[in-house]
């Protein structure tokens, strides 16, 4: 499978570079993995979002969702469109006023899904576990069915000790890295030493990480993090565009 990165920005869009949106592709499938800020513009520069065959969401904090309802004009009123499908929106039922927005007629689909259970989404099985966030927000292993490759994505979380069994011998890690080292004090997002502890508890091949601080020294967050991920773990900083293959 092959993993496109749309935009990495925690909280806001920032000097062209949106927020949190990736593409992960397998075959002729087309999936979504949030939508945030400028996600939409940057799908565009790959395919035709007409292409795409599912979105899932992580949560409903506006840095994932911003642009779920102009995808959804975009399947309504594109001239190319084929009436004959509706794209399918997974997200959870925690917030049923966020989840029935996904639902847009002749358009989009919403879809549920669940911690404990595996959804089958194209040429991938998906699962899901709650992370701890000021809303209900779930990280989600990605396993191509064909190959047993394995992407993990934290979505947003304080770190936690379960997140280290979640991703456990993933192929890669993406992983919320809001916060440098010297960070103090309550928060919801993981420090730069937090995240590199986590890539290698669970021995992970790859850390890509990401939801990053509107920062200039974004190489030194980078350093933090392979200082705690040690010499297994290849860390990567995200560029829109960039492509990784997971193979
Ligand atoms: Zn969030």
């Amino acid at each position: 499978m092959k993993l496109t990165v749309l935009g990495y920005y925690g909280g806001f869009p920032y000097q062209n570079i949106g927020t949190s949106g990736y593409l992960i592709q397998s075959g002729d499938f087309n999936l979504l993995l949030d939508c945030g800020s400028g996600v939409l513009m940057s799908l565009e520069n790959q395919l035709d979002p007409l292409q795409l065959n599912a979105v899932v969401l992580s949560h409903y904090h506006a840095d994932h969702i911003a642009d779920v309802g102009v995808l959804q004009y975009y399947w309504q009123l594109h001239v190319k469109r084929y009436k004959t499908s509706v794209l399918p929106i997974y997200g959870h039922t925690l917030d049923s006023i966020n989840f029935d927005k996904l639902d847009w007629p002749d358009s989009t689909k919403k879809m549920v899904f669940e911690e404990g259970k595996t959804s089958k989404i194209g040429p991938f099985e998906l699962s899901f576990t709650k992370t701890v966030h000021p809303v209900p927000a779930f990280a989600i292993r990605i396993r191509e069915i064909e190959t047993d490759k394995t992407i993990v994505y934290t979505a947003d979380s304080r770190y936690f000790s379960g997140l280290t069994d979640f991703s456990k011998h993933a192929d890669l890690l993406i992983a919320d890295t809001n916060f440098f080292s010297a960070k103090t004090g309550p928060i919801w997002h993981m420090t730069s030493t937090e995240v590199g502890t986590l890539a290698n508890d669970a021995n992970v091949k790859e850390l890509m990480i990401s939801h990053l601080p509107q920062a200039d020294n974004l190489n030194e967050l980078k350093q933090e993090t392979e200082a705690a991920a040690g010499k297994n773990v290849k860390v990567i900083l995200p560029a829109v565009g960039e492509k990784i293959e997971i193979s």
